[in-house]
């Protein structure tokens, strides 16, 4: 009686050390991946931009810094990620134009963040525009204080970032001047695509970065026209297909056109629209439309885009109502798997390779 008594409770216990061992386990091993990851967040500065990258050798690049104003409440929110992805230094800032939504954060964020090194088109081209020429002004007393590097980068430059492959496809109005390595077929899109006037304001010198982390190509174009997006995929497609599209200018109109967005062909498309800002009803039907997307993501909820122009709420971080500030961050490996989690739900999506 004794003897069966003491196996039953020896198998219990070994038992319980196998189940521990196992709940042990299925935690341990997504952290251990992690080390191995890109991660992305899309930080929400209601309708600006703000995208940090942190890659495996523990660099980050900042793609730019979200409005000015507001007590710093763009560049808090800036820092929050970056310190939820245990950094505390950003070591590239890249500002793809020279708009209050852009780079009207970067005195803030500088003041609450070290950073390396700003990345840039060079001059500002829109000196007719008061706003434009007030965060250009501070940008140059940044830059002026010696406290940081810079550099202008051009169609075809790599960014000296590690763990990531970034390349310039776009710079102050000019764009690559040949594929980029295993692009450049013939773009179908492009036969009866309409032509577009030239845009006469700064975002058509969007500093635009095309990012290869293993299989994964990953395209930001700040806010790129429509005009500079044919030159980039037409008559060939000089990018090639991508997976990860950061929709260019908060999903507007002037931007993402058919014959551009059908020819990169993004697997899943992450818009940073605000409320009232982006998420253009055309534009989302565009993007919607095109071939091979799985999952478009929106950081906001389009008061404009009503019942029929938005996606599901588990692929919204801000949902109609009060605003609470919710990212998206995506963890990408190199053999071309990834996952996109919504803050607000806590929940994650994944998206094996192919
Ligand atoms: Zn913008």
């Amino acid at each position: 009686m004794i003897r069966a008594l003491m196996i039953r409770a020896i198998t219990i216990l070994f038992g319980s050390l196998l189940v521990f061992g196992l709940v042990v386990t299925a935690w341990a091993a997504p952290s251990a991946d992690v080390k191995k990851s890109l991660r992305i967040y899309f930080v929400d500065v209601e309708g600006g931009q703000a995208t940090l990258f942190v890659t495996p050798k523990g660099q980050s690049l900042l793609i730019d810094t979200g409005w000015a104003g507001n007590e710093g409440r763009d560049a808090d929110r800036i820092v929050a990620a970056a310190k939820d992805a245990g950094i505390n230094k950003i070591d590239y800032v890249l500002v793809t134009h020279f708009h209050m939504d852009h780079v009207g954060g970067a005195p803030q964020l500088t003041a609450r963040i070290p950073v390396g090194t700003f990345i840039d088109h060079g001059e500002n081209r829109e000196s007719t525009d008061a706003p434009t020429v007030q965060v250009w002004q501070s940008y140059q007393q940044l830059l002026a204080s010696g406290k940081y590097k810079r550099i202008t980068s051009k169609p075809g430059d790599i960014l000296p970032i590690r763990g990531v492959r970034a390349t310039i496809v776009s710079s102050d109005g000019a764009v690559l001047n040949r594929a980029l390595p295993k692009a450049g077929q013939e773009n179908a899109n492009c036969k009866n695509a309409e032509s577009y006037p030239a845009d006469q304001t700064e975002n058509l010198r969007s500093l635009g970065t095309l990012i290869t982390f293993g299989k994964l190509r990953i395209l930001d174009l700040g806010d790129l026209t429509r005009d500079k997006e044919m030159e980039l995929v037409c008559p060939v497609n000089k990018l090639g297909k991508i997976n990860i599209y950061i929709v260019s200018h908060h999903g507007w109109y002037q931007s993402n056109s058919p014959a551009f967005v059908n020819g990169i062909e993004p697997r899943v498309d992450i818009m940073d629209n605000g409320a009232k800002k982006g998420g253009t009803p055309s534009t989302w039907d565009i993007l919607k439309r095109s071939p091979g997307l799985e999952d478009l993501w929106q950081l906001h909820y389009s008061e404009e885009g009503g019942a029929a122009h938005n996606v599901a709420t588990e692929f919204i971080a801000n949902p109609d109502g009060p605003d609470a500030a919710n990212f998206l961050k995506l963890t990408a490996w190199k053999d071309g798997n990834f996952e996109v989690l919504n803050s607000r739900t806590q929940k994650t999506k994944h998206y094996s390779s192919r």
